[in-house]
């Protein structure tokens, strides 16, 4: 069977480049509302899901939100047709709280803490069709103690990892799931303690790309052979997300037909539906936090340019060395020299710099964009040196609004008690 591409139109290209945006519209919503400043694009999140949809016409697919959890975005993919898949019992109560019915919320457990299981059987038996992943055997006692007995999937560690990043990869380390060789007992066990065992689940890490493709593909064909010999007849077969996108404008974007291909092959033959579950892809993308410049100063090779956006706000720079695009909202922008900038933010820690760029010379007053932050942007962001989190304003079409507003200087100080005797 041929299928007609539609991931290459001019529509919907495969990436949207920090240069695609427009740098007026941008320019207003940073005057408008301030910096640093989130902006979502949700036309963007939907063309991103038509794209994953269309590579996987018969695949569920499950949004990880945990990428980004904002309320517009989750109604935005809810709406297309996503499920969620979420990695704690907040994100639950976020996914149901948005409208998601509970049959599209897989709540994966990782190490949960006794109130997140307490959170989650408790929905449970409201809402039987809440699917719960685990990927430890203790888990799995952990439930029962709490008189949950419904749809149950495993997490299995499969032995192989992808991942732009050590931190980032998960699928051989051994804190996520039950090892490859004993999941089929854990399967046979788990249904004889009466669970409804659903599925199998794995998630390889952050970062399939062309070069990761190999441990992809390793990956899924253990998952294919597991779903053969499940003791269990399984409703889906689950094989993580971990689609990549292109932080740098050199690099190509993934070309999701062909790991769509690549996955149906190694898959194989299953009774079961395939699940994938993508977080970055969907938002990344659709995502970039405006900033400020405050402070230019001049140095031997350029300028160190402070900004008033920090690794608190977005923190995958300094967690991870990633690199983010970042561009000029000045409006004389294309008039300005270059020069070889050192981005840096207003945090107490030489690890708080967002990397040197080539930017029209910058000066104070200056708004910048800073491309690709609509995933684990946000979501990171903290209040270290007792810095307030941003705001986040969603865009769709010729609407905007403020969905999470920001965080004052009082607000740093709001859980605070008074310890009676100092
Ligand atoms: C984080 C995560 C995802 C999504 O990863 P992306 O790299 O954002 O696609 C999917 N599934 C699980 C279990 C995760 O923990």
């Amino acid at each position: 069977m041929s299928r007609t591409s539609t991931t290459a139109t001019t529509e919907n290209p495969p990436v949207r480049r920090l240069s695609d945006w427009d740098a007026g519209r941008l320019r207003e919503l940073a005057d408008e509302h301030g910096t640093p400043l989130y902006v979502q694009d949700l036309e963007r999140v939907r063309e991103n899901y038509a794209r994953m949809a269309s590579a996987f016409p018969d695949a569920d697919v499950r949004y990880a939100a945990k990428a980004n959890t904002s309320r517009a975005v989750l109604r935005t993919l809810v709406a297309a047709g996503a499920g969620i898949e979420c990695a704690s019992a907040g994100e639950v109560e976020r996914a149901l709280a948005a409208g998601c019915p509970a049959e599209r919320v897989q709540y994966t457990a990782v190490n949960p803490p006794g109130e997140d299981l307490d959170y989650a059987a408790e929905t449970a038996s409201e809402r039987p069709e809440l699917t719960i992943t685990v990927g430890a055997r203790d888990t799995i006692d952990r439930l029962e103690e709490r008189g949950f007995d419904g749809r149950l999937c495993l997490r299995v560690n499969p032995g192989v990892g992808a991942g732009h990043h050590e931190k980032v990869q998960t699928g051989a380390d051994a804190k996520f799931g039950v090892p490859y060789d004993r999941a089929r007992k854990t399967l046979a066990e788990a249904d004889e303690r009466g669970f409804d065992v659903v599925g199998i689940h794995a998630h390889a890490g952050s970062g399939i790309s062309g070069e990761a493709l190999d441990s992809h593909r390793e990956l899924v064909s253990r998952m294919g052979q597991l779903a053969r010999e499940s003791p269990v007849a399984l409703e889906f077969v689950d094989v993580g997300g971990g689609f990549g996108v292109p932080y740098r404008p050199e690099e190509e974007p993934l070309d999701l037909e062909s790991v769509a291909r690549a996955t149906r092959e190694a898959l194989g033959e299953v009774e079961a539906t395939l699940a994938v579950e993508p977080g970055r892809y969907l938002v990344a993308d659709a995502g970039v936090l405006l900033t400020r410049v405050n402070t230019v100063k001049p140095v031997a090779d350029g300028r160190v340019v402070g900004i008033d956006a920090g690794m608190t706000h977005l923190a995958r720079p300094a967690m991870y060395d990633a690199h983010h695009e970042m561009r000029s909202l000045a409006p004389d922008a294309e008039d300005r020299e270059r020069v070889a900038s050192t981005v840096a933010g207003p945090i107490c820690e030489s690890g708080d710099t967002f990397g040197t760029h080539a930017l029209p010379i910058p000066e104070r007053g200056d708004p910048l964009a800073i491309g690709n932050a609509g995933a684990y942007g946000y979501e990171m962001s903290n209040q270290y040196n007792s810095r307030p989190r941003p705001a986040t304003v969603v865009v769709d079409g010729t609407n905007d609004a403020v969905d999470r507003r920001r965080e004052t200087i009082a607000d740093v100080t709001r859980l605070e008690r008074r310890v009676p005797w100092v």
